[in-house]
């Protein structure tokens, strides 16, 4: 099948996609460690790699990353068109991530890397009484986890 886009509109295209599902991940991760007044994170600072959030006295950086983009082991679809090209942009995604990790390791920050599939999802449950009410499904497993690598960078401190 003929690609559909040229290459500067598809870059342009994927661009968007890109920015789109990071700032959603990244809202719905600010509002889950306001949920667990979880505090001392910072968004949008200038370091290696830009992590979605730090937590600059703990030396943490986190990190959301969108399982199509970041090849996740269980919703890394690829598209069947174009196959050299996706293949080829996913592997340096793949990389790329891990030289962040590397680097930033080496410069003695903490690395989570959180899967988008593993931010909680909000379904509605009917209750008898008080009508639907939203649930949030695997977040308490996503906040185990993240203050498991809180407790890890903390104790590098002490
Ligand atoms: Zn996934």
């Amino acid at each position: 099948m003929a690609d559909i886009f040229s290459k500067i509109k598809r870059s342009e295209v994927m661009g968007l996609i890109r920015g789109h599902g990071n700032k959603e991940t990244e809202v719905a991760l600010a509002k889950l460690f306001r949920r667990h007044k979880i505090t001392g994170w910072r968004r949008h600072q200038k370091i290696f790699g830009k992590p979605d959030f730090i937590f600059p006295k703990l030396r943490l950086a986190v990190f959301v990353d969108g399982c199509f983009w970041h090849g996740c082991p269980r919703h890394g679809t690829k598209p069947k068109s174009n196959r050299a090209f996706w293949n080829n942009k996913f592997s340096r995604n793949i990389a790329r991530d891990r030289l962040v990790n590397r680097t930033l390791r080496r410069a003695g920050w903490t690395v989570l890397r959180i899967w988008e599939h593993e931010l909680p999802k909000v379904k509605k449950i009917s209750t008898p009484h008080l009508g639907p009410l939203p649930v949030r499904s695997g977040e308490g497993k996503l906040i185990r986890r993240i203050k498991k690598a809180a407790s890890i960078a903390e104790s590098r401190f002490l």
